[in-house]
């Protein structure tokens, strides 16, 4: 079998070659790292029927990832694919639904894959001990994995930050710093603290892995369908996931496991927080950052995003679109959603299933399409403070 692990990583701004064999946050131009393979010497090799009877997680995609070693493992990944036919119908949409259930992974959202994939190869790199700030399931999966990997984890997070989460991440293990300010606050307490203690910050795009974790959703829905879908419908925040699959499309087709169709790649975002949407509508390549950003839904409370040019040109090149919804539609919506399937989505979740009227007025869905919805988190992470919480620049 071919050896797991990349050849090296690459600027997505510049396409400058960096060294892979050591711990590398973004590239000398500032841009997020992405890891390259050599999918040339894996065609043929590494195939749909060779992963079938691999364990359900997302280490059955070992060979396009970048770990070496043990991956450290609680679980994460091959998520159902919940079929939402009572969704559609009482939509009134004639349309092929499913759902990708996140929820059930480690800690109850998709922040797992990342932070799986992140970990173990910064523990394999060296790291000691890891950092992020964060309002919300970012800081529990990476408390859990440290835990798992036995590194300390340092957490800093707004002081009004809902005491299930910090709960969550003392019982986990992880050292949190409960700051006076903003998301961008605590990110300058993990910048002092990786400069001064060696802590490796794992904020999103920021590292090049948390992205290759989040990239397995595109291969396992090839698995599950046997093919892409139409149309992919998912709640942006940073947009790692979007990015993520956008980039495992490509791999596959380099792999041979699909063709050059690519699923129209649908964002969407909260009404008050919403930067992608207003670029993609004034047609820019890169989003100014949102003031006074507002929404419970605080995966989405993402006002800027390292990665925003790379989420507007998977948006433009696969004819995808970006869109808004209200709270309100979100907290409609994830009761929808659970009485028609039985899937309990967080509010970021349930804010695809909100988006999917106006979607199929501006068709953007259409009669007969194959449509996944990502619920990214299950409702039991829906904690966050009210619709006037504060701000953040992750999530
Ligand atoms: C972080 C998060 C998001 C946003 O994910 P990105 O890939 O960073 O855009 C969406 N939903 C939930 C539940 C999240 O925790």
């Amino acid at each position: 079998m071919t050896a797991a692990g990349c050849s090296h990583l690459e600027c997505t701004a510049t396409g400058e070659r960096h060294e892979s064999e050591e711990l590398q946050t973004v590239s000398r131009a500032g841009a997020p790292l992405y890891a390259r393979y050599d999918l040339a010497a894996l065609r043929g090799r590494f195939t749909p029927s060779a992963v079938a009877a691999r364990p359900p997680d997302l280490w059955r995609y070992r060979e396009v990832l970048p770990v070496r070693g043990r991956p450290i493992s609680l679980g994460e990944g091959m998520t159902p694919l919940v079929e939402a036919p009572r969704l559609a119908s009482s939509l009134g949409l004639d349309i092929d639904l499913r759902i990708k259930d996140e929820g059930q992974n480690p800690t109850g959202s998709f922040k797992a894959r990342g932070l799986a994939v992140a970990v173990s190869r910064a523990v394999e790199l060296g790291a000691r001990a890891v950092a992020l700030p964060s309002a919300g399931n970012a800081a529990g999966a990476a408390a859990a994995y440290a835990a798992a990997a036995g590194i300390p984890a340092h957490v800093a997070m707004p002081r009004d930050t809902p005491p299930p989460i910090v709960d969550e991440c003392r019982a986990l293990g992880a050292d949190v710093t409960l700051v006076d300010g903003l998301i961008t606050d605590c990110a300058r307490v993990v910048q002092e603290g990786a400069r001064r203690e060696g802590w490796f910050d794992l904020s999103t795009l920021r590292e090049p892995y948390r992205v290759e974790g989040k990239k397995t959703m595109g291969y396992e829905l090839v698995e599950q369908l046997g093919q892409l879908p139409d149309v992919v419908v998912y709640p942006t925040g940073g947009g790692t996931g979007l990015v993520g699959m956008w980039k495992a499309f490509a791999e596959l087709e380099e792999l041979g496991w699909i063709g050059p169709a690519r699923p129209r790649m649908i964002v969407v975002q909260a009404e008050g927080c919403a930067p992608m949407v207003r670029a993609w509508r004034e047609d820019r390549e890169r989003a100014e950052p949102w003031q006074d950003a507002r929404t419970s839904a605080a995966g989405l409370r993402v006002p800027r995003a390292i990665g925003d040019f790379l989420i507007l040109r998977a948006v433009r090149e696969s004819g995808g679109t970006a869109v808004a919804v209200s709270d309100a539609a979100m907290v409609a919506a994830t009761a929808l959603v659970g009485r028609t399937t039985g899937v309990y989505a967080s509010l970021e979740g349930a804010a695809t299933a909100a988006a999917l009227p106006e979607l199929a007025s501006l068709g953007a869905v259409r009669p007969g399409d194959r449509v996944v919805l990502f619920s990214t988190g299950s409702g039991l992470t829906n904690v966050g403070p009210a619709a006037a919480g504060s701000p953040s620049t992750s999530a």
